[in-house]
């Protein structure tokens, strides 16, 4: 794997690279941007030509066919010049780059939303999240140490910030090795259900992704590869579990019980960071009799590969976006597989789902310097602009009959409808059952290539929707169809997404518990910090998913960049503790639930694993990416107490 691409000097002739545009692989929107980066020649950028965020979802950007062939026109004249002359060597201005993103963003933009765009084009991997300043700067004369739990995707980011602002630290993981979700996350088909290319840390963009959704393997390898990259590694204690964490008044310190290889130890430090993640705890669904199943069982997550599924006859429980992955793989090995399903999930249609990358993309990859640069920002503008308004409730809107919210929601269910029609066409048995009731937006969706619709019309395949009354030590037993036999139960049941940071116990101030406070409803400042925890830092915690718009990865990003805000603001100010006032911190909950009261997934009372048990939306956030990245820019003192 290799994250500083090499790019190789055009020799193809003026047929050839002809032939290679007109391949409907190339991805037009952001081809005229990064050869008039690479050129430093701005005639490249058509002014006869808009990109249009409201089109954001249609194929190109929703360009015209005559648009797409100006494109085609322009970019071969750019690429003979850069075949001729090269890249430029002249540094390029600010003032020139804005024009051209303002370009590839269909906008003029200006402010937090330039500067954001500009750290997710991060050209040449230019790290512009980097935190400008180090411990060094100031004199604290602590040896200032700071706990991060959990080596996934936060955790590793987290670390690698530290480093680069000099600060002690030590990374405590449970695991043999890093990578969170896609170590353990096995089971097969298992790949990331968000465009690749924006899946990546921003200052460590990747141009030699091999799909458009790379599979668990190879995300495993990216994290595996960024830790070594970081060079965190001989931070990190490996297997070691923290089982709890007390803060002391006192000494202004955090107390951590962890367990390597059987031996408790204490460690103490001034700051945590949880980057336990929010989707790993799995759970069990509490169907009557679920222990005394006689065949094999296992989860999503623990997946067992010694079972040779080959002859078996296998229930599925589920058809998340976990289960959607692995059930066709179950379904070609065994004999007969039977999934359950409570409720159907809207069909989000991508193609490219589990295609390699074509190979006229690869060659713009290998071949257009920064390409994969304008790739990464023109999907993460898509997702920007794209569809959270599309989920939002139009208070107007007259709902039709399909429990749509808006005009905008109504549209997008009509195709998604249409989907599901021609894909169950012959079956309306199983249309039926796979057409979701509920408002779309208000789960998750599941992307789908086909595959999905071509398993379940297989002939040793059932879709049982009657619902599970018990399970038996042979099988389950359904309200209507009875018993059926099982070798082997696989449970696709989701995780335990509600219960933040369990099973550690936490302890802050005045002996408080935080899974107490909480009383299962986790809450927390911008997802970041909870009164009565002070210096603790959540990484993906309370409200801080998203549901359609952009990757998980951006969250992180803003979040570690305001822990490193507070972390500063604590060296320089040589402040003991901060600690979130609890007024700052329930006036931002109340508006996050209004917020989320707006959105689809909070009208809607179908199950989700977005509602904690008291029905409150605890994980989304429900406003832009913009508006995340603005109020996670600086720490605003006054909306702490310190000591
Ligand atoms: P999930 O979305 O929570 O799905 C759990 C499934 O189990 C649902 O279909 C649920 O039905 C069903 N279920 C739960 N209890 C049941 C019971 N008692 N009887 C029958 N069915 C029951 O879990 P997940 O699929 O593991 O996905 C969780 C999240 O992880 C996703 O939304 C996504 O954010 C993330 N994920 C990402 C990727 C990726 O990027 N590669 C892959 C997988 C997961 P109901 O719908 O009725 O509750």
């Amino acid at each position: 794997m290799s994250f500083s691409p090499s790019i190789s000097p055009i020799t193809e002739s003026d047929e050839e690279l002809e032939a290679l545009l007109a391949d409907p692989g190339i991805e037009l929107p952001p081809l005229l941007p990064s050869i008039a980066f690479a050129t430093g020649d701005l005639s490249f950028i058509p002014a006869d030509i808009r990109l249009d965020p409201s089109k954001t979802l249609e194929e190109q950007g929703g360009l015209t066919p005559d648009e797409q062939s100006t494109i085609r026109v322009r970019a071969l004249e750019g690429l003979k010049q850069l075949r001729k002359k090269g890249k430029r060597e002249a540094p390029m201005s600010d003032e020139d780059i804005k024009s051209i993103m303002s370009w590839a963003c269909g906008t003029d933009l200006e402010g937090s939303y330039l500067h954001m765009m500009m750290e997710e084009l991060a050209p040449g991997n230019t790290d512009l999240r980097s935190p400008k300043w180090n411990v060094q700067d100031f004199s604290d004369d602590r040896k200032f140490t700071v706990a991060i739990i959990g080596a996934g995707m936060s955790g590793i980011l987290a670390a690698y910030r530290l480093k680069q602002a000099g600060v002690n630290f030590v990374l405590f993981e449970k695991n043999e090795g890093t990578g969170g979700t896609w170590l353990e996350n096995t089971y097969p088909g298992c790949r990331v259900d968000v465009s690749n290319h924006v899946y990546s840390y921003s200052f460590m963009q990747k141009h030699d992704w091999p799909h458009y959704h790379s599979t668990q393997d190879v995300l495993l390898n990216y994290f595996n590869d960024c830790a070594t990259e970081f060079g965190i590694r001989d931070n990190i204690v490996f297997n070691t579990s923290v089982s709890s964490v007390t803060w002391d008044e006192d000494s202004s310190t955090w107390s951590l019980d962890i367990l390597t290889s059987g031996v408790e130890e204490i460690f103490s430090c001034q700051a945590v960071i949880s980057a336990v993640g929010q989707l790993n705890q799995p759970s069990y669904p509490k169907i009557p009799g679920i222990e005394s199943f006689e065949g094999i069982s296992w989860h999503s997550a623990r997946w067992n590969h010694d079972y040779d599924l080959e002859g078996k006859k296998v229930a599925v429980l589920g058809t998340g976006c976990s289960a959607v992955q692995f059930i066709p793989r179950v379904a070609e090995q065994a004999e007969q597989t039977t999934i359950f399903q409570r409720t159907p999930n809207w069909l989000m249609p991508r193609p490219q789902y589990q295609q390699s990358l074509p190979e006229s993309l690869i060659w713009c990859f290998t071949h257009i310097p920064n390409y994969h640069n304008w790739f990464r920002l023109h999907l993460f503008w898509r997702s920007h602009e794209g569809l959270l308004s599309r989920l939002e409730i139009d208070e107007s809107w007259e709902d039709p009959g399909d429990s749509s919210i808006s005009a905008a929601n109504h549209e997008l269910g009509v195709l998604l409808r249409m989907y599901l029609e021609s894909e169950f066409a012959d079956r309306p048995d199983l249309l039926e059952k796979v057409t979701p009731k509920y408002t779309m937006g208000a789960k998750r969706f599941v992307i789908d290539d086909g595959l999905w619709a071509k398993t379940l019309h297989a002939d040793n395949v059932e879709l049982c929707t009657d619902p599970i009354v018990s399970i038996s030590p042979s099988g389950i037993t359904t309200d209507s169809e009875g018993l059926k036999d099982f070798d082997a139960i696989i449970y696709g049941t989701g995780f335990k997404a509600a219960d933040f940071l369990t099973p550690m116990t936490i302890t802050g101030r005045n002996g408080v518990n935080l899974h107490e406070q909480w009383n299962g409803d986790a809450r927390a400042y911008l997802g970041i910090v909870a009164p009565n925890f002070p210096n603790f830092f959540f990484l993906y915690g309370p409200n801080t998913n998203i549901v359609i718009n952009g990757s998980i990865i951006y969250f992180s990003e803003c979040e570690v960049h305001y822990i490193t805000q507070c972390l500063k603001h604590m060296l320089e100010n040589q402040l003991a503790s901060i600690d979130i006032k609890p007024d700052v911190h329930d006036k931002y909950n109340e508006r996050i639930d209004a917020g989320n009261r707006r959105m689809a997934w909070g009208l809607s009372d179908v199950n989700s694993w977005y509602k904690n048990a008291s029905g409150r939306t605890a994980q989304n956030w429900p406003f832009s990416l913009l508006e995340y990245w603005e109020q996670t820019r600086e720490i605003n003192s006054d909306d702490y107490n310190v000591i």
